[in-house]
């Protein structure tokens, strides 16, 4: 065996829990991604999906997808700055600048890709990338990418920002990044207070709205709409990928530095563009969003209704304030017993273990969307209370235990 290979057949964790049966990963739907799937010929409930708005199967949204194929194709076979740029990228690029209320708009060919980007391309060796110690994983890496300066600071606590910022070069770039809604926690960035510390020490702001687009501020516009904010933010990043129901992902800014960043960028320039199908789906999911009020206020009515039912039941959920919700079991093998007994129960959620959370932390992710029924999330939580009382986790084990 070479080298590499024999030290690659060391990792032998996940055949482990395979071998005890409660692999969790790579499960193989075989529907439309709805709040009802179906695996192994079994009907599930889905609390493990991003499509907060559920449009990934509207009407509209599927007929732009076939619309856009039959005039443009499959795939653009090369990048923006090459060969791949549509007139329905522009176009789309164009109606998120006016949704988002900033100059420009750009499109990569995932959220992800947008972060390495973004994030790499504007700093240099002497300058300053400041992020929460939550963020996302492509905003790590987009600062592994960078050779600027990374300096983290606790959860959501402006104390340490604030001591973090007030040791740095005043000459210096200082770009904090942060998710707006986080990710696995799903509460909401302290943007106030980063607006008024960025003022304080002239620090540019990036916010990730994955997850807040669709879900918080006007029409869905995100965390800086949501806190009346919008010219305070510097870059907002978002993807297609959750709310907008495609793939993609973008970044709104001014032009000086939407331009800028169409030059050097290279996840976008050395990447292909995303297809038209998909960029079609975006562009409707758009319009939905922004037209249909109802699609938010049922992720709402079904967030709140799910944060109360799991706080009666005495559940640990953490701050969230988001269709995002951590049910925390802080243990890995129980947070993958807790998702097989889920699974097998007829409800699909996502467990998440350290590096995606400290270790200690580990929690299933339930996720909302604005297309589940409250009957669907009453049954999932009566699955939830039956797994407790077997498995045993979080707040109210004894409790259970001692019955
Ligand atoms: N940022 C955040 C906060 C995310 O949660 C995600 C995806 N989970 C991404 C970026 C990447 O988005 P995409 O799936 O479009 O690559």
């Amino acid at each position: 065996m070479s080298i590499l290979k024999d030290r690659l057949a060391k990792y032998t964790y996940a055949d482990e829990v395979k071998e005890a049966g409660l692999y969790p990963y790579f499960r193989e739907i075989g529907s439309n991604q709805d709040t009802e799937v179906i695996i192994n010929g079994h009907k599930v409930l889905m609390f493990g999906s991003n499509s907060y708005l559920g449009l990934t199967n509207h009407p509209k949204v599927k007929e732009a997808a076939k619309q856009a194929i039959d005039k443009y194709g499959t795939g653009c076979a090369g990048s923006r700055f090459l060969n791949g740029t549509l007139d329905l990228h522009v176009e789309l690029e164009n109606k998120l600048a006016e949704f988002f209320e900033k100059e420009a708009a750009l499109i990569f060919s995932t959220g992800f890709q947008t972060n390495l980007g973004v994030i790499s391309c504007m700093t240099g060796r002497n300058d300053y990338i400041i992020l929460d110690e939550f963020d996302h994983a492509s905003i790590i890496d987009g600062t592994r990418l960078s050779f600027s300066k990374v300096i983290k600071y606790k959860h959501n606590d402006m104390k340490s920002l604030e001591s973090q910022l007030a040791k740095l070069e005043p000459s210096a770039v200082k770009m904090i990044v942060v998710d707006g809604i986080f990710s696995m926690e799903g509460d909401i960035v302290k943007l106030p207070e980063i607006v008024a510390l960025a003022k304080k020490y002239q620090a540019e702001i990036i916010v990730d709205d994955a997850h807040a687009v669709g879900v918080i501020g006007k029409n869905g516009a995100g965390t800086a709409s949501h806190f009346g904010l919008t010219n305070e933010v510097d870059f907002i990043v978002g993807t297609f990928s959750k709310s907008l129901a495609s793939l993609g992902g973008f970044v709104a800014s001014d032009k000086v530095a939407i331009d800028y960043m169409k030059h050097h960028a290279r996840s976008l320039i050395f990447s292909a563009s995303i297809p038209p199908s998909s960029a079609a789906s975006a562009l409707a999911a758009l319009e939905l969003m922004k037209n249909e009020p109802q699609l938010i206020d049922n992720l709402w009515s079904n967030t709140n209704y799910a944060i109360k039912g799991l706080k009666d039941l005495g559940f640990e959920i953490g701050p969230t304030e988001s269709p995002i919700i951590p049910i925390y079991v802080r243990d890995n093998e129980k947070t993958f017993k807790l998702t097989q007994f889920l699974i097998e129960e007829g409800v699909f959620v996502n467990p998440v273990i350290s590096p995606a959370v400290k270790s200690g932390d580990s929690l299933i992710r339930f996720s909302l969307m604005s297309s589940h029924t409250h009957a669907q999330i009453d049954f999932a939580l009566e699955k939830l209370v039956k797994a407790r009382k077997i498995i045993g986790f979080g707040e109210g084990t004894e409790l259970v235990n001692s019955h």
